[in-house]
């Protein structure tokens, strides 16, 4: 069933639904955010003769193509995700984990759309989760 939508969501960006493929958007659909290398390794325990050059292929033309979005955030390796709405990013210092979150950003284009032209809004906020604060308490 999921490969299956896996499978039209690569017709979708014009790619094509190769085995590979699947398997690298099924890995970043449960993760959510990874990083390549985050990839690399959860892949090769799929497929372990696949090549790390041809991982790069993939998701660079899976990028080019707009299926994947890459993340950027602050002194953290660029992760990748599977484009979905707008949204922005909390990184957690403690675990490393990046959570999405629902914002409107339209607020930043009304605000200084007349000054600047924008390309994109990229939006990161940074701390700690709350499971790592729950942590933090069971410690102390
Ligand atoms: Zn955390
Ligand atoms: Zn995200």
């Amino acid at each position: 069933m999921q490969q299956l939508d896996f499978t039209s969501l690569l017709k979708q960006y014009n790619l094509k639904a190769t085995p590979q493929r699947i398997i690298f958007l099924k890995e970043l659909m449960d993760a959510g955010h990874l990083s390549i290398e985050e990839l690399e390794s959860r892949v090769k325990s799929v497929i372990p003769t696949i090549s790390t050059a041809t991982i790069y292929k993939n998701i660079n033309s899976m990028v080019q193509k707009g299926l994947l979005n890459e993340v950027k955030l602050p002194g953290v390796k660029t992760k990748y995700e599977i484009t979905k709405y707008k949204h922005a990013h909390f990184f957690c210092k403690s675990c490393q984990k990046v959570f999405d979150i629902k914002v409107d950003t339209s607020c930043i284009y009304q605000e200084i759309d007349k000054e600047f032209s924008i390309d994109e809004i990229d939006v990161s906020v940074q701390g700690i989760c709350r499971e790592c604060l729950k942590d933090d308490k069971k410690v102390s």
